[in-house]
Order: C-alpha cells, then structure tokens, then sequence
C-alpha cells in the first residue's frame, strides 16, 4: 500500500504539526468555546471576525504577536485584544504576524 501526498497536503499537515507543537498540545480540540461572555465582550469577537480555524493557513493566532499561549494543560489560549478563549489556530482581521 502506498501513500500519495501532493504540495499542498503536505504544507497543510505541516502547518498543523507546527500548530499542535507550539501550542504545546497532544490533541487541540476544533473549538474554543466563548462560554459565559458579555455582549460586549462577544461583540469584540464578532466586530473583529474571530473564527476558530483560520482560512489562511499561514495566519494562525499562535503565530500572532497578539496571542496568549495556553498554560496548565488548557488547549485554548487568549488574546490581548479580546477576552475568551483562543484557538492556537485561529484567525481575526487583527492578525499580526509575530
Ligand atoms: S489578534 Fe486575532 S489573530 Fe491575533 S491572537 Fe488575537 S484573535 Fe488571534
């Protein structure tokens, strides 16, 4: 049996190896729910497109200046612009790269 792995199969598995190994993670859930957050602090998100898995592979939030790593064994970390949890690879319009 063999394998086939064309160019972008292979950027997209490294892409989330590099994920999973800076977000010091064996396993990084598909979501970092908000859970209990203020309107305004939901409306923070939602003004600045805060979405769980980032659309451009090579912008994740744990590649962000912004991002808040993840500590005690928590898979999501935060951000400096908007309160929650962060997904290490997601994404808003505020991205900056690190
Ligand atoms: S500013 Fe946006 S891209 Fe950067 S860590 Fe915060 S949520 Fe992620």
């Amino acid at each position: 049996m063999t394998a086939r792995f064309d160019r972008r199969g292979l950027l997209i598995a490294s892409a989330s190896l590099a994920t999973l190994t800076a977000a010091g993670c064996k396993k990084v859930p598909a979501t970092c729910p908000p859970g209990n957050m203020s309107s305004d602090e939901l409306s923070v998100r939602a003004t600045l497109g805060y979405v769980d898995q980032t659309p451009d592979p090579g912008k994740p939030c744990v590649r962000c200046t912004q991002y808040i790593p993840a500590t005690g064994g928590d898979h999501c970390g935060g951000c400096k612009l908007m309160k929650g949890p962060i997904h290490p690879n997601g994404y808003c319009r505020a991205f900056a790269p690190v």
